[in-house]
């Protein structure tokens, strides 16, 4: 079973900056093994509070370069590494991500492997297979991730404005966990929004949906209470994330 814990649900920068959410990624549990999924600011904190030993996490995946998705990059490779005295640990993240410097020279000698993320392709770390969408219409180089779960897909729909092929994507997926900006779509804003998550839903119709990555729009419209009319509108299992949140699939 993959264990989830959403350490942090924050998106945008004023829920971000604010930290009235945590906005410290999400971690992963598969057989004992640990992935640990955009480490945004707060990471190492909350990952501590929670007793959580930043060793044992030998996977990194930052989906792109912003700062609520990298920003704990280096101090994680740093504890990872127990300050570059243990060569272990893989990082995949963008080359734009790479060029961009988000990880430090010293840091980067010190992991076992630098891995670049390409559209469409296929990765594996220890028992977790993944693998990326097409490039995503996000103000960045991001992709979406679909996890192999068994016999089931676990897609996680990254930072990205609607696109109609979107849903195409993600189309194998049962499981799906969505970043959901905003409550109403803003011109030349490229994240998710409730109405185009709902067009999204439709089509694939998933066993199960969690949004996240919350920001002020959605805080103030109750992700609770969206989640909640997602499910009784569209007949769906639509969870809103909270931070700390865990579940088993
Ligand atoms: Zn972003």
């Amino acid at each position: 079973m993959l264990e989830i814990l959403l350490l942090g649900t924050a998106g945008a920068r004023y829920v971000v900056a604010k930290q009235l959410r945590a906005s410290a990624g999400i971690l992963f549990n598969l057989e004992g093994k640990y992935l640990l999924f955009d480490p945004g600011p707060g990471t190492l904190v909350h990952l501590a509070k929670r007793k959580i030993y930043p060793e044992k996490i030998k996977t990194l995946i930052v989906s792109h370069k912003h700062l609520d998705h990298s920003a704990d990059l280096n101090i994680m490779v740093d504890a990872l590494t127990e300050g570059t005295f243990k060569k272990r640990g893989k990082v995949f993240f963008t080359e734009e991500t790479l060029k961009e410097g988000l990880l430090l020279n010293y840091l980067k000698e010190a992991l076992e492997e630098v891995v670049i993320l390409r559209p469409k392709e296929n990765y594996k770390d220890g028992p977790f297979v993944f693998r990326t969408t097409s490039q995503l219409k996000h103000t960045a180089e991001n992709y979406g991730f679909i996890f192999e779960l068994g016999d089931k897909k676990l897609g996680i729909i990254t930072d990205t404005a609607y696109f109609p092929e979107l849903s195409e994507e993600f189309k194998d997926c049962q499981y799906l966990i969505i970043n959901v900006v905003r409550y109403e779509p803003k011109e030349g804003v490229l994240h998710l929004s409730v109405p185009e998550v709902k067009i999204l839903l439709k089509e694939l119709r998933p066993e199960l949906t969690i949004i996240t990555h919350f920001g002020m729009t959605m805080l103030k419209a109750n992700p609770f209470k969206v989640a909640q009319s997602l499910s009784s509108e569209l007949g769906l299992k639509v969870l809103a994330a909270y931070d700390g949140m865990r579940l088993g699939l």
